[in-house]
Formats: structure tokens, sequence, C-alpha cells
């Protein structure tokens, strides 16, 4: 008899999830603790963690084996659930010695396999729909569309210092998510960056009320936020430019594709500007001295390229993009 302990790591939990037909994407299924989720779990929150060949739900927190997945997902008892997985998977040879040398064999294949996965995709797998707090702030406080944080992929990141560790343990290379460390224990949404389709950052945005707020993995941001957008425009094309992601958002919510953000002007790099000489460039930036200031270097820059530059004012009662939407 295989013991227990090395049953629930001898198949892979994955394939334990297919077989019960659930549908997975990227990692995430359904969870079936739905009534303890705010919005009945819409966008799926149980994670499958291919690690540790466990599951937990981002959203409720429950959590399990392969064998408490059987359970829940077939309702029945757990020595029906051991005979289950026994009758399954033969394949894993579920008697002592081949059991362990197939738990040791799907380690190492997992390994492999998951080294090739970029840390920063893995953690977004463990980021949930926008909800709770995250909701209550992007949507109700910033007027910002459900449809466009979809669309853009803005994430959501709640849960106990606990798990953000178990998170950070259970993804290789995690190093260069160790910013997210400062923001234990406060939720926080998530904006990716994206350049060539490659997750080249993530930019976290904490909720509570501890400083500082934003956090990047991996130090400066390497291109302005919705970079790929460019490649979609024609030359001549409107391109808007606006400080900060939040602004962005703002005017896609309000109709306008066509945007990069930037981080803060201290942080913008000339070379990003070179890229943008095709377009006719309307530069977006706060309504304050220091917006001022990132407006006439970035359309310093920008006229250097040879670009169309058109400057938005904003009415002198708005701050930003974002209060336009507000106000
Ligand atoms: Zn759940």
């Amino acid at each position: 008899m295989i013991p227990l302990r090395e049953l629930k790591k001898a198949v892979p939990i994955i394939e334990v999830a297919r077989l019960l037909n659930l549908k997975i994407k990227s990692k995430k299924i359904s969870c079936y603790n739905k009534l303890e989720h705010k919005h009945g779990d819409r966008h799926p929150s149980l994670v499958l963690q291919t690690e540790k060949n466990s599951y937990r739900c981002m959203a409720c927190g429950e959590w399990g084996s392969i064998l408490d997945l059987v359970m829940q997902y077939r309702g029945c008892e757990f020595r029906d659930s051991i005979d289950w997985v026994k009758k399954n998977f033969p394949q894993y040879g579920l008697d002592r010695r081949q059991g362990l040398l197939a738990a040791l064999e799907n380690a190492k294949r997992v390994k492999g396999k998951k080294s090739l996965v970029n840390p920063l995709d893995s953690f977004l797998d463990y980021c949930g729909p926008v909800w709770g707090l995250g909701e209550q702030y992007l949507v109700r406080e910033r007027g910002l569309r459900s449809e466009v944080l979809d669309k853009l992929d803005i994430t959501f990141f709640q849960s106990s210092p606990a798990s953000l560790g178990e998170v950070l343990d259970d993804i290789p290379r995690s190093s260069v998510l160790q910013p997210f460390f400062g923001f234990s224990g406060d939720p926080f949404v998530v904006y990716p960056y994206r350049s060539e389709g490659e997750t080249a950052c993530l930019q976290g945005r904490r909720l509570g009320k501890s400083e500082p707020r934003f956090m990047n993995t991996g130090g400066d941001i390497p291109s302005p936020w919705n970079i790929d957008i460019t490649k979609s425009l024609s030359d001549g094309e409107e391109l808007w430019i606006t400080e900060g992601v939040i602004d962005g958002l703002s005017l896609m919510s309000g109709g306008i594709d066509n945007v990069v953000s930037i981080p803060a002007a201290a942080t913008f790099k000339e070379d990003w500007t070179f890229d943008f000489a095709r377009f006719t460039c309307v530069i977006c930036t706060d309504n304050d001295i220091a917006g001022k200031m990132a407006s006439d270097l970035i359309s310093a820059y920008l006229l250097r390229q040879g670009a169309n530059v058109k400057i938005a004012h904003l009415p002198s009662e708005c701050n930003d993009a974002n209060s336009l939407l507000t106000s």
C-alpha cells in the first residue's frame, strides 16, 4: 500500500482536474465553495498549485490535496476518493515503491517545464478578478469600466501575508517578485506591463493605508504601459500619452483606445520616444507643476524625433485625466 502522503503527490493535480472534467483556465478552476464568494466566482479563483500538488482558492481560502479535490467535485467520501485515484491512474503504479518513483519523476518533469515560464505570468495565475476593495477603488472611486479592466488584464491580489509567502514559494525563480513581499497583508491591484506580448514588469498598487503605495517587480519600468498598442497604429494616427496607468485606463474608459502610460516624469527615458515619431502624439499629463514639466520634457524629446505633438489642456478644475471621468 502506498502511504497517503505519497499518493497525494503521485498524480499531478492538473491531470486529476482534467479527469474530473473541470474547465481549467491558466491553472485556475471554478471554486466549489461559491457561497463564500462575493460574486459567485464569476472568474475562477481556485488555483491548482502544481509545485505543491495541491489547490488553494484565492477568494475564499479553501485548500486541499488531490484527494480533497476528488471528494469536493465528485461529492464522495474520503475512502472513495482514494479508490477513484488508484483506479483511474494505474500508470502511476500506485504501489509503494513505484508510487514514490512516479512522484519523483513527476516533480522532475514539472520543475523542468516550469523553469521556462515567466515568473511574472505565474504570479498573475494567482491573482483574481478585481473585486472587493479592488472594485471599490477602480470602479466606484475611479469610475473605470470593468470591461476595460478585463481587456487590459488588470488583476487583484487579496490574501493573508502567509498565502503571499506560499504563492511566492510555489513560483520558480520568484526572486523578481520579491518587492511584493513589502505588500504583505495588504490587498493590491496589479498592472501588467507588456512589451512584444511578454510580461516585462508588474506594478502593484497597494490599497491599504501603508506606504509606499506602488511597487514594481525588478526595479525600473522597462517600457511604457500598453506599448504594444503602437504596433496596431498607422502612421500619423493619434497616440495619447498619460502619466500613470489610472489615467490611461480613464481615457480608455472614455472611449480612447490609443493610449500608453509612462511612470513619473523622473523615470521617463528618451529612447521610449524613438518609436513614437510616426504618430501624432497627444500628451495628457497631470494638471499641476510636475505634470506640466513632464509634458515639456516629453514634447521636447518627441519634437527632436520629428513627431507631431499636441498637448491636451484639461479644464482647470481637473487635476488629471481621471478627474475628467469622475467629475
Ligand atoms: Zn473559493
